[in-house]
């Protein structure tokens, strides 16, 4: 028999837009001859998207619905699509049509030919605002240059084999971070480039606190650069303090007279500031430590529709 392709996509709040995705891709991996699963993964949408989900599942046994109890945020989401996937190869894809259903037969080409992890990587960054885009960039960047894991134009639209996934599963992390992840535990890889499209349906699902929350877990589940940066900042800091009291001693011995309040002032202000950056810093990672000892769960699922069992209030 033919490899099993599973795609996962996360949906939250999506309503019709699970029809139009679900049809798109079935039209696009049917035509390209490709055996395949769909994962669907409900993250506590407060729409029918659940209720759309399980209908597919019902007209198509390959489309397989999984519901998080609540809106758990897009990683713990496409990890519960990830746990659940059982082909020889895993999509992950966005369920908003931003990311091209077309490129997948490609991404399999790719893997067939031997590649582990074959990653989407955008040509163009259509349908984010320019705040969006420039967020996106100065986050990659940062990133990229704090952890050697190279970020610059990527996107969670990746195929990974089922080596690389089963990699990826034995991460211990709870609060993940796919795009980074993804890229850390290495195995051969591949690129294509894709063209984002317009998102339809609908504005981003993603709000500025949701990104910020982002952005700070995946820079400290894999660099403590930051860390080390307080540190230096403090020892600059500290050998600044040295030369400053020199030179006040001196010019105190020499009868000289010694002044400068706004100065004083303005060292306050300066020390204050860095002090209360470095603690936030600290904190940061103080809460990421918090979150892992913690130990719960990454996401929890309520329901589970695998086409075979139909709802009660349907067989009326
Ligand atoms: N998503 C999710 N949970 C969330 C937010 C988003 O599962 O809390 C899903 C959403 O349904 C979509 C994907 O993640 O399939 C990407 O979300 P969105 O299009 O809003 O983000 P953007 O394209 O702006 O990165
Ligand atoms: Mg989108």
């Amino acid at each position: 028999m033919s490899a099993l392709i599973s795609v996962v996509a996360p949906v939250y709040n999506e309503g019709p837009g699970v029809e139009r995705f679900v049809r798109r891709l079935t039209e696009v991996l049917t035509g390209a001859g490709l055996r395949y699963e769909l994962v669907l993964v409900d993250d506590g949408s407060g729409d029918d998207s659940w209720d759309r989900i399980v209908r597919q599942s019902l007209l198509d046994r390959r489309v397989r619905g999984v519901q998080l109890s609540r809106n758990f945020g897009k990683e713990p989401a496409v990890l519960a699509g990830l746990e659940h996937a059982s082909g020889d190869a895993v999509v992950v894809i966005d369920s908003d049509l931003q990311h091209p259903p077309t490129a997948i037969p490609a991404m399999v080409k790719r893997w067939r030919e031997g590649a582990h992890v074959v990653e989407a990587v955008k040509r163009n960054r259509t349908g984010q605002g320019l705040i969006g885009r420039l967020g996106g960039r100065l986050f990659n960047r940062a990133f990229t240059g704090l952890t050697k894991v190279d970020l610059i134009g990527a996107t969670d639209f990746r195929l990974l084999s089922r080596a690389a996934l089963d990699a990826l599963l034995r991460l211990p992390e709870h609060s993940s971070f796919f795009r980074g992840t993804s890229s850390w535990i290495g195995f051969r890889r591949s690129t294509i480039e894709v063209d984002i499209d317009h998102r339809e349906g609908g504005g981003s699902r993603w709000t500025i606190r949701s990104l910020f929350r982002l952005a700070v877990n995946g820079i400290t589940s894999f660099s403590s650069a930051p860390l080390h940066l307080v540190t230096l900042v403090g020892m600059a800091f500290a050998a600044f303090a040295v030369l400053l009291g020199a030179q006040t001693l001196i010019r105190w011995i020499g009868g000289g007279s010694v002044e400068g309040f706004p100065t004083v002032i303005l060292l306050l202000l300066v020390m204050g500031t860095f002090v209360l950056l470095g603690l936030g810093v600290i904190g940061e990672y103080l809460a990421r430590i918090h979150e892992e000892v913690r130990g719960r769960p990454r996401y929890l699922i309520q329901e589970r529709a695998d086409g075979l069992s139909v709802p009660e209030e349907w067989t009326a």
